[in-house]
């Protein structure tokens, strides 16, 4: 693991729903986005408690239409965690969600490119002291090919490397982008860089690493279902977070976003860029020597345990003799399985030895036993 690169510190929130700070040496946070209509108040207001629950830092809503930024005002009083408007082609949508209260705004420089209109959003951002988020996504900005000097004077520079043409306009869009928020004194701004490519989304992130000092929010955009879109995810995400780059991420998924947080955090908490909160679960692959069925008693415990422990304890659950006892030996509370029965140690010591059908609940009470007694010291 690299140390962490250093940014500029945005904050987001206020005191109602709390503040978020993203950069400098704050927690790396998880953002997600609600997968409903905007306009559908109640809906809107479901989702987002629900993905503030699972540990979502921040939330993202599309505001397409007039009646979703009408809607914010409604939905942004009921909320517990700071809220982004994501706006594409209409800026005005961007000035209306700051006037309902919104926490922090998404430009996308392919779709609001008129520095006039740019510029009225950073004026009504520096106002309530919101911070905005630049995102570049791949598709949207290929269309400035070859306009803008700076981008062949980059091309120089990127020649022979695999996402060389791509990255040359990056660099250039964002260089012409920013400067109209530097132009105003406006440095609260966040940078994304996504593309369904994982490659690329290393490189690109890469790159802006060394040529901004603005926050990065990581993510793989358009990542497809969570079968397959967590690897793609999670690929470039951790190079990129263990290289030291990285302040927030969204991990992307066809699926319920819950998925999202759920993924993003547990990717933090493995790379320990975030303290863990609750069960940090291990098991056994199992294999021709397994003792007992395994793989359901392994599910039961994760949801059991998910949903009653807070506390970062390490359980580990494995099928035989063979990696149970040294598993065991290295975790708070620990079964291995052998002829049909379980064997439970807590901190090394073994405490139970239960018949196959008594596992799981002398487990979640030695679990239950063991955070009891971290929490009264
Ligand atoms: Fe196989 Fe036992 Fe190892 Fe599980 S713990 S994978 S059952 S050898």
């Amino acid at each position: 693991m690299n140390e962490r690169r250093k940014t500029r510190q945005v904050r987001v929130g206020d005191d109602r729903v709390g503040v978020v700070p993203i950069g400098g040496d704050a927690p790396v946070s998880v953002q997600t986005m609600t997968s409903g209509y905007t306009h559908d108040v109640d809906a809107c207001v479901a989702e987002i408690h629900k993905l503030a629950a699972a540990g979502a830092d921040i939330v993202r809503v599309a505001v397409p239409e007039k009646k979703d930024t009408e809607a914010l005002a409604e939905i942004l009083p009921q909320v517990k965690v700071p809220i982004v408007a994501d706006v594409h082609f209409h800026f005005q949508r961007a000035l209306e969600a700051i006037e309902a209260g919104v926490h922090k705004i998404r430009l996308n420089p392919g779709n609001i490119q008129d520095r006039e209109q740019v510029g009225k959003v950073i004026d009504a951002c520096k106002e309530r002291g919101l911070p905005i988020r630049v995102g570049v996504n791949e598709g949207s900005i290929i269309e400035r090919r070859d306009k803008q000097k700076r981008m062949k004077e980059l091309g120089g520079v990127f020649s022979g490397a695999k996402h060389g043409h791509f990255l040359a306009i990056m660099i250039a869009k964002l260089e012409e982008y920013l400067e109209i928020f530097y132009e105003r004194d406006f440095y609260d701004v966040t940078i994304s860089a996504k593309s369904p490519d994982p490659t690329l989304v290393i490189d690109a992130y890469t790159e802006i690493s060394k040529r901004f000092d603005h926050p990065l929010h990581l993510g793989v955009t358009h990542a497809g279902p969570r079968e397959t879109g967590a690897i793609r995810s999670v690929a470039p995400l951790a190079h990129l977070l263990a290289s030291g780059i990285g302040d927030t991420i969204r991990i992307s998924y066809a699926n319920d976003p819950v998925f999202e947080v759920e993924d993003g955090l547990e990717l933090l908490y493995c790379l320990e860029l975030r303290e863990r909160k609750g069960v940090d679960l291990i098991a056994c692959p199992t294999c021709g020597r397994i003792q007992v069925d395994l793989f359901t008693l392994v599910q039961e415990v994760r949801e059991k345990l998910a949903a009653e422990i807070e506390l970062p304890i390490k359980v580990a659950v494995m099928g035989c003799i063979v990696n149970g006892p040294g598993e065991a030996e290295g975790a708070d509370v620990a079964i291995f399985a052998g002829d049909r029965r379980g064997i439970i140690y807590v901190q090394g010591q073994k405490v139970a030895n239960v018949p196959e059908e008594e596992i799981l609940d002398r487990l979640l009470e030695e679990c239950r036993k063991f955070e009891d007694r971290v929490r009264s010291g």
